[in-house]
C-alpha cells in the first residue's frame, strides 16, 4: 500500500542483463556477440525500480551512466547496492548529475562490508573536494526494509559463492543478483512470490555463480508464474535460441526489459 492507502503503481526495469563482461564480448566473433537481435546486446546487470517519479536503482556498474540515459532516468532517489564487485559498482561516479541537479547526497544502501570497499575504492568521494560526487552511505543488512514510495524492500541474504550479498523482495517480486545457493530462511520469504528474477550465468555454472539448471531448479523451487534470467554470459547463446530451449513460465532477460510488481 502507498500513500493514503492507494496503491502506487510499482515497476522494475532491467536496464543491464549480462555477467560482467557485457555482450558482446570484446573480440569475440561467436554467434551471440554477432547477433543482430538488440536482445543479444547486454549491459552489465542492473535495474531500476520505479513508482511515479520515484526512481531507486539498483547497483551502479561501468554501463550506470549509459543505463540513466537509455531509461532517461533524471531524478534518482537512491541506490541500493547487491555487493562490492566491479561490475556492480565501477559507475558510482556518474551519480554526480543527480547529486548537482537534486542537491543531495546520493543515499546509498548496503552491507557494511561494502560500505568499507567503497571507502577505499571511491576514497576521494569522502573528501571535500569540488565536484566529487557525494554519497550518503546506510549501512543494512539482511532482514532489513529499505523506505521506497511509500512501499518497502525486504532485504534478503543471497550466498554469491562462500561471499553474502544483498537480493530483495517488493510486494511479490524478489531480484537476486549472482546467485549460488539461497539459504533456507530466504526461500522461506520467497512463499507466495510471483515474480522472481534470478540470475543464470551459463552452462556449466562456477563457484560463484548458478548454471542453467541450478537456476531452473530455484525457479521450480520457489514456483513463481513467472522467472526472468539475469546476468547472462554470451556462453548461454542468441537470446532466441536460449529462449526456446527453456520451460514455460522461463523468461531470458533482456535491457530495457519492464516488469510489473505485482
Ligand atoms: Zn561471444
Ligand atoms: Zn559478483
Ligand atoms: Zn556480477
Amino acid at each position: 500500500m502507498g500513500v493514503g492507502g492507494k496503491t502506487i503503481a510499482l515497476q522494475l526495469r532491467l536496464l543491464g542483463t549480462a555477467t560482467s563482461q557485457g555482450v558482446p564480448v570484446i573480440g569475440c566473433h561467436c554467434a551471440t556477440c554477432r547477433s543482430r537481435d538488440p536482445r543479444d546486446k547486454r549491459l552489465r546487470t542492473s535495474a531500476v525500480l520505479s513508482a511515479g517519479t520515484a526512481n531507486l536503482n539498483i547497483d551502479a556498474g561501468p554501463d550506470f551512466r549509459t543505463q540513466m540515459l537509455r531509461a532517461r532516468v533524471e531524478c534518482l532517489d537512491g541506490i541500493l547496492l547487491t555487493h562490492e564487485h566491479n561490475d556492480h559498482t565501477a559507475g558510482l561516479d556518474d551519480v554526480r548529475p543527480f547529486c548537482f541537479m537534486q542537491e543531495i547526497d546520493m543515499p546509498v544502501w548496503c552491507l557494511p562490508r561494502v560500505a568499507s570497499d567503497l571507502k577505499e575504492r571511491f576514497a576521494y568521494t569522502f573528501t571535500n573536494y569540488p565536484g566529487v560526487p557525494r554519497l550518503d552511505v546506510r549501512e543494512v543488512a539482511f532482514g532489513d526494509a529499505v523506505p521506497f514510495a511509500g512501499e518497502e524492500l525486504r532485504l534478503l541474504r543471497v550466498n554469491h559463492g562462500k561471499l553474502p550479498i544483498v537480493g530483495f523482495r517488493i510486494r511479490d517480486l524478489a531480484y537476486l543478483t549472482d546467485v549460488k545457493t539461497l539459504p533456507a530462511e530466504t526461500l522461506e520469504q520467497l512463499t507466495g512470490l510471483k515474480t522472481l528474477v534470478i540470475s543464470c550465468l551459463n552452462h556449466q555454472g562456477t563457484h560463484s555463480h548458478l548454471s542453467v539448471e541450478e537456476s531452473l531448479g530455484y525457479a521450480r523451487q520457489i514456483g513463481a508464474a513467472r522467472t526472468v534470467l539475469i546476468h547472462m554470459s554470451h556462453r548461454l547463446g542468441p537470446h532466441a535460441e536460449f529462449q526456446e530451449s527453456l520451460p514455460p513460465g522461463i523468461e531470458v532477460g533482456y535491457d530495457g526489459m519492464l516488469l510489473d510488481i505485482p
